[in-house]
């Protein structure tokens, strides 16, 4: 009987069976078309499916919202365009915005910044002419009896803890510089009851100097909302937008931000609709709107 080779016996067996490749979903709101073009299905046979850093943009999606900055991505994606797109339509939107608190002297801001901890501008522009006219300089705060100033800022609320805030900066001012108030951030930051967000106030608006980014309660809700941070804390939130925020408009983002937070994105219901950012606005984690 003759001898069948070896490549024969081989050549009969039967081929192994692969496994069905899974099927990728796309991710939301990729349409079919775009993911099976991705996929390589129009591509030769084998080749491997371009890597997402590969693909050409288009036009659009150089401004559009990215979906990466949607919740769920491990990273945001810093878009130069996207951010110049933003701060446009802000500056157009808000060409009046400026510090809500009346001063007249870096000193006067200081103390109208501390005193607005947990309250609103107006009712420290109700409050500030009087306690200037009796206060004039930070030697007068130093010296003031806490009980009179304390009962002068009591409607501002917290008015125990602002009263010592305000003498205790006021006694390092007159004790370390002459009664002037520094230009700049350390210093200011320094000082007993002075924190980060006054000293970035005062060193924008009474001197002009763009130490950094004002982060109150309507920039960290809103740099959330336009996909800009992930971040809550104030001072991480600060650290994210700066290398995203041109140095020249540090000051007046923080203007534009308020005053757009005050006017169409409120906390419960922002306008949506009628926002001029809607374009190149994530909308993260707005789940009402009008
Ligand atoms: S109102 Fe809506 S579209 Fe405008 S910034 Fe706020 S979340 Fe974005």
């Amino acid at each position: 009987m003759p001898r069948k080779s070896p490549r024969s016996k081989k050549k009969s067996a039967p081929a192994p069976k692969l496994p069905a490749a899974p099927r990728v979903r796309s991710a939301p709101g990729t349409s079919r078309t775009h993911a099976s073009s991705a996929e390589g299905g129009h591509a030769r046979k084998g080749a491997r499916p371009p890597m997402a850093s590969q693909r050409k943009p288009t036009r659009a999606a150089k401004v559009r919202s990215p979906r990466a900055e949607r919740p769920g991505a491990r990273s945001l994606t810093p878009d130069p365009a996207r951010v110049a797109a933003i701060l446009e339509q802000l500056a157009e939107r808000h060409p009046d915005a400026r510090c809500a608190l009346d001063f007249e002297t870096p000193l006067q801001l200081l103390i109208a910044t501390i005193l607005s901890a947990q309250c609103t501008d107006v009712r420290v522009n109700l409050v500030t002419p009087a306690l200037f006219a009796k206060y004039p300089d930070a030697a007068a705060f130093a010296r003031a009896d806490v009980a009179d100033l304390e009962r002068m800022i009591h409607s501002t609320g917290f008015f125990r803890s602002k009263a010592k805030s305000i003498q205790s900066a006021c006694a390092d001012l007159v004790r370390l510089h002459g009664g002037q108030v520094p230009r700049d951030l350390d210093t200011l930051v320094a000082l007993r009851g002075v924190g980060r967000k006054t000293a970035n106030v005062v060193l924008g608006n009474a001197y002009g100097i763009a130490s950094g980014i004002v982060v109150d309660t309507h920039v960290g809700r809103l740099a959330k909302r336009l996909g800009l941070t992930r971040e809550s804390d104030p001072v991480k939130v600060e650290m994210a937008l700066q290398p995203q925020i041109p140095r020249e408009h540090w000051v007046m983002f923080s203007h534009w931000l308020i005053l757009h937070g005050r006017q169409v994105c409120s906390a419960r219901k922002p306008a949506c609709s009628a926002c001029p950012l809607r374009t190149y606005c994530p909308r993260v984690g707005v789940t009402v709107s009008q």
